[in-house]
């Protein structure tokens, strides 16, 4: 292609050479048209009407708009591009019609704007941007010919402008995004630092309560066993004296206070009890003394020792599992556990009404549960149940003694065992409280509890 476009220009050079022309050095491009016109002319005086034909179909092929003006401003030619866009297609337009009459017959733009020169430029020539009223866009190229006349080149930049357009809009939208973007990390910055502030609050807050709580909980331990001395003082001279040791009570009057003196003093005794094991668990000072063994003798020692109650109130006391369970326990924490379910579903189970323990060895886990005939729990306050001081019914209410201490104490000396205790309930049918150990525990896991606790 290089090539021919090279042998094309020796052509022309050498036909300019042969007429005595000079060579017209500028491209054909935009002022090209009318220098080559008027070039042609003047060279090819005596034009033949073939030629002048051919001339006049490739200014009418070519893809811009091509306007010829002469001096004066008035018409030459132009081509069919150029009255398409200027909205003339339709008008009778004739060579020698004035610039401002061809123009004032067609659509007349809706903005034309003057593109400055590149610096350096210094062709006579002059280049705008027009919006015409149906949305298309040209670029116009005006340059002047050799004899005063004008040239003008059009091409439609539309697709290029809604391009241009297209790129300053995603400018905006990305601008915009980045702005949004910018607010967005400030105010995770901002976030950040709130949370930062308030976990440093709970941080101080949550040492505050455990400091308060292991205040309390050494509080009730050492309140508790400086009353216990006193407290066991009073059992064992009530006792004496309840037994005539040292001689028989004339008076039958002083024989029941001391009755009423041991009796509320073995019930002071338990509570304080109650008092220390609840602080000592929550200060995780309790040992545990693990274990491997059978524990069923432990349901039955526990069953021998409520027994007496239950029969004040013609409860059915029984067992239901094998005669043999084997797990890794601590006696101690297992007969409170069971004691404390025991004395519970016997106090809370009407006469006539029969307390079970029922115990099953599963998998890879041991389950005790405790079960009753008697009142039952309502269904939103089981939730509680289990939390130190937590009881059914209020101060106001209570028809049954007790301090709300011992569900927490079993509830927490399963989970010592790493095992778990839950209640299920109905309304005056009755209560399973259930306790679930695993059986399945290597040493490790063992030792760290014991350390734990
Ligand atoms: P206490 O029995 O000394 O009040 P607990 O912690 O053992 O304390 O029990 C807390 C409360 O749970 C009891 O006051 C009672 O309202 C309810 N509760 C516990 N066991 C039973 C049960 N078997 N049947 C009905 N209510 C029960």
């Amino acid at each position: 292609m290089v090539r021919a476009k090279i042998a094309r220009r020796l052509a022309v050079k050498r036909t300019a050479e042969r007429s005595g022309d000079k060579l017209f050095r500028d491209k054909l491009a935009i002022g090209g048209w009318s220098r080559l016109y008027t070039q042609l002319k003047t060279r090819l005086g005596n034009i033949t009407k073939v030629e002048t034909d051919r001339l006049a179909n490739a200014v009418e092929a070519l893809p811009d708009s091509f306007a010829l003006w002469d001096s004066k401003n008035n018409l030459i030619t132009c081509n069919a591009r150029f009255r398409e866009f200027f909205g003339l297609l339709n008008v009778g337009l004739v060579p020698g019609m004035s610039r401002r009459l061809v123009m004032s017959m067609g659509t007349k733009p809706v903005r034309s704007t003057v593109i400055k020169k590149p610096i350096g430029q210094i062709l006579d020539s002059t280049s705008f941007e027009v919006l015409m009223s149906d949305g298309r866009w040209l670029h116009v190229n005006e340059s002047k010919t050799r004899e005063g006349g004008t040239v003008s080149v059009g091409t439609d930049i539309t697709a290029l402008k809604k391009n241009a357009q297209k790129i300053i809009e995603n400018e905006k939208q990305l601008r915009v995004s980045v702005s949004d973007l910018r607010e967005s990390r400030r105010e995770l910055e901002r976030q950040k630092q709130i949370l930062v502030e308030l976990s440093e609050k709970y941080s101080n807050e949550r040492n505050r309560a455990e400091a308060a709580n292991h205040a309390k909980s050494e509080f009730l331990a050492n309140i508790s066993h400086e009353l216990r001395t006193p407290l066991n003082a009073v059992i064992g001279f009530s006792e004496i004296m309840q037994h005539g040791l040292f001689g028989n009570m004339t008076e039958q009057k002083y024989a029941e206070y001391s009755r009423d003196i041991h009796e509320s003093g073995h019930f002071l005794l338990e509570v304080i009890n109650d008092i220390l094991d609840m602080s000592r668990i929550e200060a995780g000072k309790v040992d545990l003394n693990f274990e491997h063994g059978d524990i069923c003798e432990i349901f039955d020692e526990c069953l021998r020792l409520v027994t007496g109650i239950a029969d004040t109130k013609n409860i059915n006391l029984s067992y239901k599992g094998p005669a043999e369970l084997s797990c890794r326990h601590d006696r101690r924490a297992l007969k409170q556990i069971t004691l404390n379910l025991l004395s519970n579903a016997i106090k809370f189970t009407p006469e006539q009404g029969y307390v079970t323990i029922v115990a099953s060895q599963k998998q890879e886990h041991l389950q005790i549960v405790i079960k009753d005939t008697g009142i039952g729990i309502p269904d939103d306050e089981i939730c509680k149940l289990g939390r130190p001081f937590e009881q059914v019914e209020n101060q106001f209410t209570k028809s049954h003694s007790g301090t709300g201490l011992g569900l927490a104490i079993s509830r927490s000396l399963v989970e010592l065992h790493g095992g778990k205790l839950t209640i299920n309930s109905q309304l005056d049918l009755g209560t399973k409280v259930s306790c679930i150990f695993p059986t399945v525990e290597d040493d490790h896991d063992l030792t760290n509890k014991q350390n734990a606790a």
